[in-house]
């Protein structure tokens, strides 16, 4: 091992220590506050968050920068959801960190509602105009999310060009934080110094409290497993059901038994605000990510670990036998469906064996993630004489292409900072290879919402004194949710539903 890879893993080690124990501080230190009892009157600007991810966070912070005070409700020990896993980042547009000419993406509109496919465009009335608006809120207020995001001390400068984007617009800090903990640990930390937050870890909602057309509150159960009541207006932010296998996931897409996921196990939430009479819509259009590693070391675990989609945007390529077999930048059901035609694999979970193959440009670009990868097992850093003999040619193609000198066979355009040149190809250039599989990854489906985040019951009306923001609603993404869209829906969401609960107890 050389002087310079030993040092590279020394540090990392280091960092993911330094992370390690700085996260173990951050969730184990007790979030104390005047709070004492959590049974106050609506007058006494008081509000509930279900959810510790960044939408219940996004939330919580835009409450207390109004002065009312919060108790958030945690089922699980730490705080962060499946946000603080995201990898890739979140999107915003137009933002002064886009290449190009200040300010020239216009396009996240129409990306969105291109990637919301068939459940956009065949739906109408009511349900069509829903659907505009929430797109419009979430593309209209991207910017300004990355700019609140900034102004709390994220660093969001690295900016990627994902699947089904027609423009760089997806944000990460330029160091190694993954941008899912960097934006968590802010918000949190932040929190933290308020004496109007309260967290309460391992404590799971169980029974939202309505009386007439209006909610007052939650029943819940402690960490000690006594039965309790809290009552005020409620934001509901429990993430979505990639993770409810035997639940919501086998009763919407039972087609999907089997196959691994990105998510932890976890119940789905929905269920609580259905029981109030809000509507769920988009229930059956669940995200698989194409890619998720199989870990060499556990084959057939049926949680993997995603491989961050920015892999294939910084110019990744996806090999079967050798042979590319779909543009890479095509949106993820797009992929995902290319690969579900190929064999799959011998065992369980449902796995297929496609190769995600980057150069040495791409792993310049996105080293803080590959570093890690490589840690883990899950990358190997090689030679293309360990591929299959095919490889070799499908490289050189691939080179040719993304140096402008032929057009790719498969349409890709974008070939973010591959760098490997057509005439250096040779048995010995250097690769970083990974397994891949599609993974059922996030739920587009969840309750049905407006613009303001208000839940909707069957006539259409809003249910008084309850909001929901997050992968716990629908109607945002259609079909398919675009890889950075997801924080970004919880930062938006998140934030107005606070500043409507505001609005309301005024
Ligand atoms: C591995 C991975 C990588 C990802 N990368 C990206 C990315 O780069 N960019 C992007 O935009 N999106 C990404 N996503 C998707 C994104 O992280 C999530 O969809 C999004 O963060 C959901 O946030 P949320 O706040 O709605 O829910 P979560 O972050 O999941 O938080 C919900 C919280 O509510 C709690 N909860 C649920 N029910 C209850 C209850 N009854 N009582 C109390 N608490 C409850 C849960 O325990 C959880 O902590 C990724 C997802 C995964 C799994």
């Amino acid at each position: 091992m050389s002087r310079k890879t030993l040092l590279t893993i020394v540090s990392i080690s280091l960092f993911i220590a330094l992370a390690s124990i700085l996260w173990r501080h951050l969730t184990s230190t007790p979030f104390t506050s005047p709070i004492a009892d959590v049974n106050m009157a609506k007058e006494s600007k008081f509000a509930i968050v279900v959810g510790s991810g960044l939408a219940g966070l996004s939330a919580a912070s835009t409450l207390i920068a109004n002065g009312t005070q919060v108790t958030l409700f945690e089922r699980s020990l730490r705080p962060g959801g499946n946000s603080i896993k995201a990898s890739s980042g979140i999107n915003g547009a137009p933002t002064r960190y886009q290449p190009g000419p200040p300010f020239s993406d216009s396009f996240f509109y129409a990306d969105t509602i291109a990637s919301s496919g068939s459940v956009f465009t065949s739906s109408s009335g009511d349900v069509r105009q829903r659907r505009e608006k929430l797109t419009e809120k979430l593309v209209n207020d991207s910017a300004g999310c990355i700019e609140w995001l900034v102004k709390k001390g994220v660093d969001l400068s690295a900016v990627a060009q994902l699947g089904g984007h027609s423009f760089p617009r997806t944000h990460r800090g330029a160091g190694k934080t993954p941008p899912g903990y960097a934006i968590v640990s802010t918000l949190l930390n932040e929190l933290k110094t308020s004496p109007l937050f309260k967290l309460q870890t391992s404590c799971v909602v169980t029974k939202v409290l309505k009386f007439g057309r209006k909610v007052e509150g939650v029943e819940y159960f402690d960490a000690d497993g006594e039965e309790n009541e809290a009552r005020g207006p409620v934001i509901f932010a429990t993430g979505g059901f990639a993770g409810d296998a035997n639940g919501l996931l086998a009763t919407y897409r039972p087609d999907l038994e089997g196959f691994p996921s990105t998510n932890d196990a976890r119940p789905g939430s929905q269920p609580l605000l259905t029981a109030i009479g809000a509507q769920l819509l988009d229930m059956s259009e669940v995200q698989v990510h194409p890619t998720a590693f199989v870990d060499p070391k556990d084959v057939q675990s049926p949680v993997k670990f995603l491989a961050a989609e920015l892999l294939r945007g910084e110019g990744g390529l996806l090999l079967y036998g050798g042979k590319r077999f779909i543009n890479e930048m095509q949106t993820r059901k797009v992929v995902t469906d290319a690969i579900k035609t190929l064999p799959l694999a011998e065992g369980s979970p449902r796995q297929w064996d496609v190769q995600l193959v980057l150069d040495e440009g791409v792993y310049q670009n996105a080293s803080s993630h590959i570093d890690f990868y490589i840690i883990k097992g899950l990358i190997r850093k090689t030679t293309l004489s360990e591929l299959d003999p095919d490889a070799k040619k499908t490289v050189k193609e691939y080179s040719i292409a993304a140096a402008g000198e032929a057009e790719d066979k498969l349409g890709r355009t974008y070939f973010g900072h591959w760098e490997l040149k057509s005439d250096e190809v040779s048995s010995e250039s250097v690769v970083y290879i990974g397994r891949v599989t599609p993974a059922v990854h996030f739920t587009m489906g969840g309750v049905v919402i407006n613009e303001l985040a208000e839940v909707l019951d069957a006539d259409g009306e809003k249910i008084h004194g309850v909001w929901a923001a997050g992968e716990v609603a629908g109607g945002v993404h259609g079909e398919n949710r675009l890889g950075g869209s997801s924080l970004l829906e919880c930062c938006v969401f998140g934030r107005v539903a606070a500043n409507e609960l505001v609005k309301y107890i005024a």
